[in-house]
């Protein structure tokens, strides 16, 4: 752990956005201010994507003691909601940024977006124009070969001003009219030949309700939000890059004062999950996890309730850093970040998930001894506990074997184990189901001689394992997450392959554990390790006075450090 904050302090953060923002800071661009936003549409729950796109557009801002905006990009109404706003507003802030004053609509720029549309067609830069969307397809051509120009192209600019007018007030059905920007129909990149930048469609919107029936199309949108609001640098993602000449091409027809520089970078892909909103949308929607914040989606509701927090998912985002190269993080890396948070907060208890009573047959009956536990070796301010310790016991199930493979260390026949925080015990013999021959109990001895874990004739155990006690333990419910897919990376499955094939069946395994009685008491919303097992999240949803439930963060099987080895040789 002083590896890593060592670390974070020799790597002062840079990438090539940071460079080129410092470089237009240095030449005192933009009068040497630095403005960037998140825009995201509200018309789904954020995930660790977002993230990625969050922490470096309000990292880069503070870095550069600038601003970044909140802006909803909301010119689509019928996919957006209130509820996906509030969540986004809920999910920034709960990651640790702050817009200040700066929340911005998208909608609430529709009147101004209207007359820069109308200063569009007076230059004769765009057109009302009349062909189908079948048509306005095929007349678009295909990237090798250029399209085909529309018959209305040329239509006067009167007559392009009254129909565009009339489209605003309602006179035509949704489809029978697209404004279009008038570039060139011949152009290699097939966003540039006469895109539409409105269309009409009598839908309601979340915020300006039946006001409008024409909406702008994204390409059009976007740049004018970010001129409108003075962005500096407006930072998007790769696919955008093809988009890139359409945005200056607008900026550059209009009278607008800021000319905004847009900068690409390659989005965050996870392996073992799903990230787009649409396709997580789809889980939601068909009940195949129980809503936009089940802790097995990728979405930062989801992540939250799982029991990350906003240190490692932030502390995630440095380490993916920036690039131009599309590819995949391994979901481990961030597995590993939460571990090394989680380390420093939790508090230790011990909980046996699978229980195997031990009966320890020199041990008095009815005796209860309450010995210390430390509650995080990684702090000592955090304080010892006293935990109940007895003459029947469970442990783990696995902690045991009758025919234990080479360097098994914990209890086997005849072989002597630590308790955790409690004596040597040896396993004597095993008592079994008489129908099925399972174990159903193993008998040990203890030796008194070795409380606190130290024989005083100085011979060694190797194993130390984990414990509760029989008639001292809580029995809490556990939930246990694994991958939310089977499979590693959804980029090299077949097109007509449907994402949800993939999704693991066993993503989800609710069990009932015992644990230590301090257990019963947990507050919602807070970190638990059990000893040897895992970090754990008290729901703070489904958990209920006196019945806590517990959602499994993640293992403390540390497989990323084994990814790493292994790519280093
Ligand atoms: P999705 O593809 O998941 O539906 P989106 O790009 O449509 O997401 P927006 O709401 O438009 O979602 O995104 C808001 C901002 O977040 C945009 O600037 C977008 O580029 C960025 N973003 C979205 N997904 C990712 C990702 N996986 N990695 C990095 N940035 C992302
Ligand atoms: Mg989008």
């Amino acid at each position: 752990m002083t590896e890593l904050k060592e670390e974070k302090e020799e790597e002062a953060i840079t990438d090539f956005i940071r460079e080129i923002v410092a470089k237009d800071v240095r030449a005192d661009k933009h009068n040497g201010v630095v403005v960037t936003r998140f825009p995201p549409e509200p018309n789904g729950y954020l995930h660790i994507g977002h993230a990625k796109s969050i922490c470096l557009n309000f990292g880069i801002a503070a870095e550069n003691k600038g601003k970044c905006h909140l802006r909803y990009d909301d010119t689509n109404p019928s996919t957006e909601e209130v509820e996906y706003v509030d969540s986004i507003r809920n999910d920034v802030k709960w990651l640790g940024w702050d817009w200040g004053m700066h929340e911005y609509y998208a909608s609430d720029y529709f009147e101004q977006m209207y007359q820069y549309a109308v200063q569009l067609i007076g230059k004769g830069k765009a057109y009302v124009c009349t062909l189908s969307p079948e048509e306005f397809k095929e007349y678009r051509g295909i990237p090798t070969k250029p399209g085909k120009e529309s018959p209305w192209r040329d239509r006067p600019v009167e007559q392009n001003l009254d129909l565009f007018e009339r489209m605003r007030k309602g006179e035509f059905k949704d489809g029978e009219y697209v404004l279009r920007a008038k570039i060139d129909m011949a152009s290699p990149n097939i966003h540039m030949r006469d895109p539409a930048i409105y269309r009409i469609k009598h839908a309601s919107h979340h915020r300006t309700a039946d006001k409008w029936c024409i909406y702008p199309m994204y390409d059009f949108a976007h740049c004018l939000e970010d001129s409108i609001e003075g962005i500096t640098h407006s930072i998007c993602t790769l696919e955008f890059e093809v988009h890139r000449p359409l945005y200056d091409w607008i900026l550059e027809q209009l009278d607008v004062k800021c000319h905004p520089q847009q900068i690409e970078f390659a989005r965050l892909n996870l392996t073992f999950t799903v990230m787009s909103k649409r396709k997580l949308l789809e889980l939601v929607q068909g009940g195949h996890v129980r809503g936009w914040d089940d802790p097995r989606l990728p979405t930062i509701s989801g992540l939250r309730r799982r029991g990350y927090t906003p240190e490692s998912i932030r502390e995630f985002c440095r380490r993916v850093g920036v690039t131009k190269f599309n590819s995949y993080t391994e979901i481990e890396l961030l597995e590993y970040c939460v571990r090394e948070d989680l380390n420093r907060h939790a508090f230790r208890v011990m909980s046996v998930l699978s229980p195997l009573k031990v009966v320890i047959e020199n041990y008095p009956a009815g005796k209860v001894e309450m010995l210390d536990a430390i509650n995080n070796p990684e702090d000592s301010s955090m304080g010892t506990r006293k935990i109940p310790f007895s003459k029947e016991l469970y442990i783990e199930r696995d902690d045991f074997m009758e025919n234990p493979p080479k360097k098994f260390y914990r209890l086997t026949p005849g072989n002597e184990v630590r308790l955790r925080y409690a004596y040597f015990i040896k396993c004597e013999k095993v008592v079994r189901d008489k129908r099925t021959g399972e174990v159903v109990e193993v008998r040990c001895t203890y030796d008194p001689a070795t409380l606190g874990g130290q024989a005083p004739d100085g011979r060694k155990v190797k194993g130390t394992i984990h414990w509760v006690s029989v008639n001292n333990c809580v029995d809490v419910e556990v939930r246990l997450y694994d991958r939310l897919l089977t499979k590693e990376r959804l980029d090299d499955v077949d097109e007509g392959t449907d994402f949800k094939d993939f999704l693991n069946p066993n993503s989800l395994q609710i069990i009932r554990c015992k644990g230590e009685p301090c257990l019963l008491g947990a507050m919602p919303g807070s970190h638990y390790q059990f000893e040897r097992k895992g970090y754990f999240f008290v729901d703070p949803v489904d958990s209920k006075r006196g019945a806590p439930v517990f959602n499994q963060t993640v293992s403390l099987r540390d497989a990323w450090a084994k990814i790493q080895k292994k790519d280093n040789g």
